[in-house]
């Protein structure tokens, strides 16, 4: 996670608020949460597909995910959806203090259940309702 702007897939921010809650078997999401934690204000580009986390990552096959199979189409369609409930355009740049207060303000349980039907939503949404879940009391 080396450069100046970390690159990250949508749904991986937010799969990064239950890591923050319960840690993550995903070998690269808790590196993430680390790098975000001592780094509040480290610029971050959210991007559909592929991400810094992804290229290190031991599912990742040179061209997509492959944790599973058709996994990285599901990760852009769920990519795509947050995107859109966010209100955030793809590219679109932002400190990681400033993209998880717009979280905080902008996501419901609704939409979480939603784009994330088979998961945990009801673990990750009051993470992602408290950025402190991430960064601690001010
Ligand atoms: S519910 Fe959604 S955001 Fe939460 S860990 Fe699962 S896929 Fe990630
Ligand atoms: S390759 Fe798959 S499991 Fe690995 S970080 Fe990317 S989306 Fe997550």
């Amino acid at each position: 996670m080396q450069g100046d702007v970390l690159t990250v897939r949508t749904h991986h921010l937010m799969c990064v608020l239950r890591g923050a809650v319960t840690g993550s078997h995903y070998p690269t999401l808790m590196p993430l949460l680390e790098e975000i934690r001592a780094n509040p204000n480290r610029q971050i580009r959210v991007v559909i597909g592929p991400d810094d986390i992804c290229l290190p990552c031991p599912h990742w096959d040179g061209t997509k995910c492959n944790c599973k199979p058709g996994m990285e189409e599901k990760n852009q369609k769920k990519d795509a959806a947050f995107l859109k409930t966010l209100d955030i355009k793809e590219g679109e740049m932002f400190n990681a203090r400033q993209l998880y207060d717009i979280i905080g303000e902008r996501i419901t349980l609704a939409d979480m259940r939603n784009i994330c039907p088979t998961c945990k939503p009801d673990e990750c949404y009051p993470a992602a309702k408290d950025p402190s879940a991430i960064f601690g009391e001010d």
